[in-house]
């Protein structure tokens, strides 16, 4: 019999399960980050100087179309109405991101109507005469054409992943939507906000239960030699990490961010704007009043320059890189994986897979509910 569970992670991922094993089963949890903060890469915190709530890893916009998880993470929180809107930066000028029939007919200089648009855009696709688009170049080209696609993706993606567009996955721009319209939100899902009073509360609630304990600043490595037998881990760090690294490292891209405070209240006018082109080295710029225009303005601001790079073995990996190489390294260390009767993966850097938040929470209720609940229980008992 399990009779304890140790979450290794307080993500979202880790968090749900914590939560669900305290309040469903009433069993006791330990949750180790070896970060000083809960959240994982969701974690908000107040700026001291400038009192703005800043998303210390980044943009974090929750956003699902999910009603379950939505309604599972209402019990911690409330959000504000805040949509996201991108905008980007090329040649001087400022465009609408995703791309649009704004992006459109500001960049041809045209007045397309929605049918006309896609005419166009059709007639550039099909001068390229791809069939079956098998990187990210391709594909990208084939649904905007190649000025669009120089323009506003290569650049960025070249930044975003140093690798040439067509070494890179097509799915990874299949997450943008084209639109034959002026709907500029970035999201086309039904539910959107962010934590009232940020993702850091919505955390301390998750793990606010007497069966739940969280020790920061403590490593996996350090407690793996002491476990017991009936300790059952749920694992949300990397999967090639648990492993010692033993079949080679899988690829990570990792951010910096450069902070300043500009002496002015409004920096951008917006939460993110993109820069496409390749001579300018960062990749967006966040501003993170923006997030919350329902809290009185504190007539400063502060702004995360964001650099993209690859991860080192002490930096925060972000991003899984999708080449085939990582694809096939990581299919081995899921057969690692699977063979552990005590040990479940999960989250993005247990799956090496690049999730939104929502995911995240469908997954790990999911995974609460059809692995980890039943052998703690004992109704599956595998060793
Ligand atoms: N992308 C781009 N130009 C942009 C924004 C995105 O080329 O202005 C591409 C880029 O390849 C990126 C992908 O679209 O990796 C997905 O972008 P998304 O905004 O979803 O990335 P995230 O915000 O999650 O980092």
């Amino acid at each position: 019999m399990y009779t304890h569970l140790l979450v290794v992670g307080a993500g979202f991922f880790g968090a749900v399960i914590a939560e669900r094993v305290a309040a469903e089963l009433d069993l006791p949890v330990t949750v180790i980050d070896r970060r000083p903060h809960i959240g994982g890469n969701c974690w908000s915190a107040v700026d001291e100087e400038t009192g703005v709530e800043c998303h210390m890893y980044g943009s974090h916009i929750f956003h699902t179309s999910d009603g379950e998880v939505w309604k599972y993470l209402r019990r911690f929180t409330e959000f504000n109405a805040y949509r996201h809107h991108v905008w980007t930066q090329h040649a001087g000028h400022v465009y609408a991101m995703p791309i649009n029939l704004h992006t459109i007919n500001s960049y041809y200089r045209r007045n397309f109507s929605p049918e006309e648009a896609r005419a166009f855009i059709r007639e550039e696709a099909a001068a390229e005469g791809i069939v079956t688009p098998s990187n990210l170049e391709e594909k990208a080209v084939s649904l905007i054409g190649r000025p669009l696609y120089t323009a506003f993706i290569r650049g960025y993606t070249i930044k975003q992943w140093e690798k040439d567009p067509t070494e890179l996955d097509p799915a990874i721009i299949t997450r943008l939507p084209v639109r034959y319209n002026y709907d500029n939100r970035y999201f086309s899902d039904a539910l959107e906000g962010i934590p009232l009073d940020g993702y850091g509360a919505v955390f301390r609630r998750m793990l606010d239960h007497p069966r739940i304990s969280v020790r920061l600043e403590t490593d996996f490595a350090d407690l793996r030699e002491t476990l017991s037998e009936d300790t059952l881990v749920c694992y949300t760090g990397a999967i090639d990490q648990f492993f010692d690294y033993s079949l080679g490292r899988l690829e990570w891209r990792t951010v910096d961010f450069a902070v300043e405070r500009p002496p002015c209240a409004d920096f951008q006018g917006t939460s993110v704007m993109n820069y496409a082109d390749a001579e300018i080295p960062w990749t967006r710029i966040h501003e993170f009043r923006h997030y919350h225009p329902e809290r009185p303005c504190t007539g400063r601001t502060v702004i995360f320059r964001e650099f993209s790079r690859f991860a080192g073995p002490e930096d925060a990996p972000y991003y899984p890189v999708a080449t085939p190489r990582n694809a096939a390294l990581l299919e081995e260390y899921r057969r690692l994986a699977a063979a552990l009767p005590d040990v479940v993966f999960g989250g993005r850097l247990g799956t090496y897979r690049y999730l939104d938040m929502d995911d995240t929470i469908a997954e790990a209720l999911a995974c609460y509910a059809s692995v980890i609940r039943p052998r703690l229980i004992g109704t599956v008992r595998r060793r």
